[in-house]
């Protein structure tokens, strides 16, 4: 069931990303790179009052890391900064410590069946990863690469 839905978002999200955008008076951005498959993201946030109410991606990369991006843009969109990062550590946590991902919202639920597929952990960490950046740097135009 998950497996499906995995591989469905995979398509989807990869195919037609969204939120696939630059956000013009974002609050902070950053730039993430994998360099083992050569996936590059920039992320944009728009934070007010520690909500972000509004967040986008650009790049290019294979679709695990698109699909990935677009699915985080989705679901970092109207909650809290407190909340993202727990959501954030709770889904890298699944991937890369084998933490049961069941708490998660469906949809990472399914793209944390990646994990399988070791090759492509970093693909689908590396929005969440990149988001991180964008936010301790707050207010700021920051670069992780
Ligand atoms: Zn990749």
């Amino acid at each position: 069931m998950l497996e499906d839905l995995y591989q469905e978002l995979i398509i989807d999200h990869g195919t037609q990303p969204r939120n696939k955008r630059e956000i013009e008076n974002c609050s902070c951005q950053a730039k993430g790179h994998n360099p083992l498959c050569g996936d590059k993201i920039s992320v944009f946030l728009k934070v007010d009052n520690n909500k972000i109410i509004d967040a986008a991606f650009i790049g290019e990369g294979c679709a695990i890391s698109m699909a990935s991006a677009s699915i985080m843009s989705e679901a970092l969109k109207d909650i809290n900064k407190d909340d993202a990062i727990a959501l954030m550590n709770k889904f890298t946590s699944c991937l890369t410590k084998d933490e049961n991902s069941d708490q998660l919202p469906m949809k990472l639920q399914a793209l944390a069946g990646v994990k399988q597929y070791p090759m492509r952990v970093k693909c689908a960490t590396l929005a969440w990863h990149t988001f991180k950046a964008a936010l301790n740097n707050n207010d700021a135009v920051a670069s992780t690469e």
